[in-house]
């Protein structure tokens, strides 16, 4: 595929849905990502789980929000409709962006056979937190950037629409829905 695309699912944990940062509006997004995921692997998009993996002592937890997706807890855990299989990639951070200091650079980088993976496509949690920062950095790295919109979600519908405007302002990102991202990948 010429835009060489790979699928980001950032923290649809069990904290962030059901659990100790539950936000009802997560709930919805699901069946999208459900969608969007098994579209992917059928057309061997590779699908990367972003995922917040916390010491208690990360400024994130100290500072903002207090304890949440622990690493190792049933919290820090994937939603069960949305479970990794074997081929797909996990990549755990402690921060808002997926890329800071993780593996997750190197990892786009390889693949595609070596040439690379040069859009990503995001979809999770929140959009205008770690969705937006993890946009941040794809930006910084020159990556092309699409948004799954309903396949992204925040605490409020405020917050929501102005992290999507937000995203398409300042890093340039395709708002696309699930189906039409997935059109692209036939
Ligand atoms: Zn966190």
């Amino acid at each position: 595929m010429e835009h060489r695309p790979a699928v980001i699912i950032i923290d649809m944990l069990n904290d962030f849905v059901t659990g100790k940062l539950a936000a009802k509006r997560a709930e919805h997004i699901i069946p999208n990502l459900k969608r969007l995921i098994e579209e992917a692997r059928k057309h061997d998009v590779p699908v990367i789980y972003s995922n917040d993996a916390h010491y208690p002592q990360d400024v994130e937890v100290t500072r903002k929000w207090g304890s949440h997706a622990v690493k190792g807890t049933k919290g820090a855990e994937v939603i069960p409709e949305l479970q990794p299989l074997a081929k797909d990639y996990i990549v755990e951070k402690r921060t808002y962006s997926g890329f800071y200091e993780t593996g997750l650079d190197p990892l786009l980088r390889s693949l595609y056979k070596g040439e690379g993976a040069k859009t990503v496509i995001l979809g999770g949690l929140h959009t205008n937190i770690c969705i937006r920062h993890t946009a941040a950095d794809a930006f910084f790295r020159g990556y092309n950037i699409i948004i799954a919109k309903d396949g992204v979600e925040a605490f409020t519908q405020e917050d929501h629409e102005q992290g999507l405007k937000y995203l398409e302002y300042v890093y340039n990102a395709k708002i696309m829905t699930v189906d039409e991202i997935i059109r692209e990948f036939k």
